[in-house]
């Protein structure tokens, strides 16, 4: 993966208290437990690869990934195997991931099965109690994963993590191949999951618009590097990178009073193997100057929690 090579992972997460970052083309940040954490960025920024590191579905070239004090990366498998029930994941494509010859009922209870969490006389009762805690119809638990519509196949995606009892999930693009009439219900099962059972996520999306309502705190991510990070209310009250402002200029508003600058991008993403000096962002950003192209910024706090990497935001 020629992503891998652009960057290292440097991530702590569910520390109690939040750790400064300093990330000079290392991606830093930390989840507190029961936080909602968004990353948002186009394609080819390398999202899918931190949320997969996270969970150590990928590996990193240098750095960590701390989950309460522990790397990941440094875990035998056995204590691996352990901990994987603990950190879930939830795919943009649900039905990608679930075994077509499965019925619903045998996809979310071979899990539990298999890391010991639930015994066949009491494996059909806990999956019914977690399709009705995801919105499922029980009567549905002998179908087939082709029976189901979309907004129900995702359902079932993250009851197949939920059903584990997470502390953690990654949910990639959760909601990107639906509806918009049914985005908006998935995201609030997600909401609804997270004060429930008091989880933490990382949200990855490359529509701000989709974090907005769910994540408290987001960070932008290009090229494999952090641009901007901050609180909710920083980021979309007062977005500070040239970045951060083109992705909030291309969110459409609903109401046509409330008028945002177009500050469209120019250009196409550059090839992340082989990404531009200086600054990354400068081959498309529309106030770089000769001097963004040689000094990569450094990704400084600018106000309590909010970090930006731009030579001209102070
Ligand atoms: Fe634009 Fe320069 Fe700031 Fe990069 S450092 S975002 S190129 S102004
Ligand atoms: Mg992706």
């Amino acid at each position: 993966n020629s992503l891998e090579k652009v960057y290292s992972t440097k991530a702590s997460f569910f520390n109690r208290k939040p750790e400064r970052v300093v990330a000079v083309d290392q991606v830093s940040f930390t989840i507190n437990h029961g936080e909602a954490f968004g990353l948002v960025g186009e394609s080819g920024s390398g999202k899918s690869t931190i949320g997969k590191s996270l969970l150590r579905l990928h590996d990193i070239t240098s750095g960590s990934v701390t989950y309460k004090g522990q790397n990941v990366h440094e875990l035998s498998k056995k204590e691996m195997r352990r901990l994987r029930p603990k950190l879930q994941f939830v795919f943009q494509d649900p039905f990608s991931s679930l075994n077509p010859r499965l019925r619903v009922g045998e996809a979310l209870g071979e899990p539990l099965l298999d890391h010991g969490l639930a015994t066949k006389a009491n494996v059909r009762k806990k999956v019914m109690d977690v399709m009705e805690l995801c919105g499922l119809p029980t009567y549905h638990i002998d179908k087939f994963p082709h029976e189901f519509s979309g907004g129900q196949r995702q359902r079932i995606g993250i009851a197949r993590a939920v059903i584990m009892n997470p502390e953690f999930i990654v949910a990639d693009e959760p909601v990107s191949a639906l509806d918009v009439s049914i985005q908006a219900q998935i995201i609030n099962l997600f909401q609804e999951l997270q004060v429930q059972k008091n989880m933490a996520y990382l949200f990855i999306s490359h529509d701000l618009s989709v974090v907005e309502h769910l994540c408290t705190r987001i960070g932008v991510l290009y090229l494999g590097t952090m641009m901007e990070m901050g609180s909710r209310d920083q980021l979309y009250q007062n977005p500070l990178h040239p970045y951060t402002k083109a992705l909030l200029a291309a969110v459409p508003i609903p109401d046509p009073k409330r008028k945002r600058q177009r500050a469209l991008l120019k250009g196409d993403v550059p090839n992340p193997a082989n990404p531009p000096t200086g600054c990354k962002f400068h081959t498309r950003c529309p106030i770089a100057t000769a001097a963004c192209a040689e000094k990569v910024p450094s990704f400084r706090e600018v106000e309590p929690g909010h970090f930006v990497a731009c030579h001209l935001v102070s």
